[in-house]
């Protein structure tokens, strides 16, 4: 059974430790902060071994060279993170499967985002890091890929057991759920969801990991075809998208 650390860094970014109890390795999800990122590990007694990118984005391989460089980590990713500086030692894509210690995890392409954005999915613990691809009520902008291929990215999120535990990598929750309500006012889950990410957030606490049933219940991206119907499934997400990106809430 996994053990898995959450803690926000810089300013609405999570970083995640990922620990296999059995032979103690040790994975940071994504580097964001890696000062934060080896302190974390440190408070908890882990020794960082590896190092998973989702993507190449700053604020997720930015801190790869610093963490490599204390901890000699084994880095992990697509192989868009060499656009960051530096190439990652082992390059993985979708249908690979990978090991921290024991655990075993898949390696799903979820492009769209950026081009060669991936999730990491372990099985046996029906848990998935999802990096920018799904937000808790929303999703990555397409900074590189089309609405047809996000959404087919989206479609092989969905395709998780809906008890999936999802580790998105931003607290971006409260401003999409004023988005989605926009669009999709007369949906029950989303209200009550709204409401008890209202009452997490003036406590101070995450929305962040949220299961995939609850996303399938209120998340527009994921019921764009419901919200937009008499189009192709992908065109409706599409449309969604493009609301949300002219969205001023
Ligand atoms: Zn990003
Ligand atoms: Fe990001």
């Amino acid at each position: 059974m996994l053990q898995i650390h959450q803690f926000p860094c810089l300013s609405d970014n999570y970083g995640f430790l990922v620990h296999d109890p059995a032979t103690s390795a040790t994975a940071a999800i994504d580097t964001p902060d890696a000062e934060e990122i080896v302190r974390q590990a440190e408070l908890k007694g882990w020794r960082i071994t590896d190092v998973w990118n989702t993507h190449w984005h700053p604020d997720h391989a930015g801190g790869n060279a610093a963490i490599k460089a204390k901890t000699g980590a084994v880095v992990t990713g697509p192989a868009e993170v060499q656009r960051i500086g530096t190439p990652p030692d082992r390059i993985v894509d979708d249908g690979d499967s990978i090991t921290l210690g024991s655990a075993k995890a898949r390696v799903l392409n979820v492009g769209g985002h950026t081009l060669g954005h991936i999730a990491y999915v372990f099985d046996a613990d029906h848990v998935a890091f999802v990096g920018d691809a799904l937000f808790a009520l929303g999703c990555g902008r397409l900074f590189e890929g089309t609405a047809q291929q996000m959404w087919a990215s989206l479609q092989k999120l969905a395709a998780l057991p809906n008890d999936a535990t999802l580790y998105c990598a931003h607290e971006y929750t409260q401003s999409n759920a004023r988005f989605a309500l926009s669009v999709d006012p007369e949906n029950q889950a989303l209200r009550s969801r709204s409401i008890e990410i209202d009452r997490l957030r003036s406590a101070g606490k995450p929305t962040v990991p949220m299961t995939l049933r609850i996303e399938k219940e209120t998340n527009p991206f994921l019921r764009a075809p419901e919200l937009v119907p008499g189009v192709a499934d992908w065109e409706a997400f599409a449309e969604i998208r493009k609301r949300k990106d002219n969205f001023k809430g």
